[in-house]
């Protein structure tokens, strides 16, 4: 049997209100979607109700649609991150400028992003690598000098917080994927929070198709009932009741799978203490990260071979991430290899070890077993 690197927890209380909402009046925005947006703004720490969306990616989109990012503008962002990040302003017609990461968490490095401020920016959006949140006092110093937005792309990190702060009211714009192996799962799905009510505004337009029916905006209002209007362009990205219900019973988990997951994370860290050639990740102060990934390094050069013998044994590492500007369509506009040595060191090195609240501390046990015999330890 494989051991994946994530997976969802799903129990007979998912299964009873996704199936509620089958037997119900709604199977798109409903009931549910509406006490989702709230409960993830209360977890969020948000004064505006939050939007949800269809995926993380979806998530990343609206945000920067309701930043108005467009062809001009400029975006600074960590190469170490998934796709979408980049490639969802990329789509917008902004141009992506990849700053280097702190050596530690693999953050956005504050200072490297200071480095890329020019007059054209309009958002620098860090990640939470791994659930660790960002750097939000130095990266909120960066934006605040830009005039940009400071927007936090939290994939890996609902449910944590810095200084007490929750992820979700460190930045202006925060957005979340509850893809399966994330923190928490709706199948597919996201959600953005913003501080500002007319970014929520705007980020509820584009995710409906850029309609709107409310008497005080629209243009005309003697036509009817049946009168909408389309100020803005925008697209279908809304979660429906089914994905909105199973994420309510799967927040009132989340928790405990935090719980789990620093467990998950204080065992490998015990188990591969002393090992010369292992980096361990890195846990800053006033930092409550939920742990989504566990981000080893092994910095003796031998990361492949450490990868195709643990798959080999079948556990189901995964690398996380190649630099985003690595990637054909951004080498075609002439991004280098090169351009952010820290974060492609960091990638060089690193591998996700299996990281999920039903793992096991016998799984647990076992990897950290493989790796210590494969390192001599
Ligand atoms: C998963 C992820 C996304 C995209 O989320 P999806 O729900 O898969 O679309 C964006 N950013 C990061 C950092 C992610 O890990």
């Amino acid at each position: 049997m494989v051991l994946p690197y994530g997976r969802q927890s799903i129990n007979a209380e998912d299964i009873k209100v996704v199936e509620e909402v089958l037997r119900s009046d709604w199977l798109t925005t409903g009931p549910y979607v509406t006490r989702f947006e709230q409960e993830i703004a209360e977890l969020a720490g948000s004064p505006n109700q939050a939007v949800s969306v269809t995926s993380g990616t979806a998530a990343l989109h609206v945000a920067y649609a309701a930043a108005e990012v467009g062809p001009g503008d400029e975006v600074i962002t960590t190469p170490l991150t998934f796709l979408a990040t980049a490639t969802t302003a990329s789509m917008l017609g902004a141009k992506v400028v990849f700053a280097d990461i702190c050596e530690d968490t693999g953050n956005l490095d504050p200072r490297a992003a200071e480095a890329e401020i020019t007059g054209a920016t309009k958002v620098v959006a860090g990640v939470d690598y791994g659930g660790h949140p960002i750097d939000a006092e130095g990266l909120a110093a960066v934006a605040k000098k830009a005039g940009a937005y400071l927007l936090e792309d939290a994939a890996h990190s609902v449910g944590g917080s810095l200084d007490g702060t929750p992820v979700g009211s460190l930045a202006d714009i925060t957005t979340f994927s509850f893809f399966p192996t994330k923190n928490l799962t709706t199948g597919e799905g996201g959600a953005v929070v913003a501080k500002d009510a007319d970014v929520v505004e705007r980020a509820r337009r584009f995710k409906g198709i850029g309609m709107v029916r409310e008497p005080e905006q629209l243009r005309t209002t003697d036509e009817g009932a049946w009168w909408y209007e389309m100020p803005e362009l925008g697209l279908n990205y809304r979660l429906n009741d089914l994905q909105a219900a199973l994420g309510t019973s799967q927040l009132t988990r989340l928790a405990q799978f935090k719980a789990r997951r620093q467990e998950i994370t204080d065992r490998y860290n015990e188990g591969l203490a002393g090992i010369e050639q292992l980096r361990l990740p890195a846990h800053r102060d006033g930092a409550e990260p939920v742990w989504h990934l566990y981000p080893l390094r092994i910095t003796d050069g031998r990361r492949r071979e450490l990868f195709d013998h643990l798959r080999g044994q079948g556990i189901g590492v995964q690398v996380n991430y190649i630099p985003v500007y690595w990637q054909p369509y951004y080498a075609d506009l002439g991004y280098k290899r090169g351009m952010c040595p820290t974060a492609e060191a960091y990638y060089e090195q690193e591998i996700s070890l299996p990281m999920f609240p039903d793992l096991t501390d016998g799984d647990v046990d076992r990897v950290v077993e493989l790796i210590r015999s494969f390192c001599g330890a």
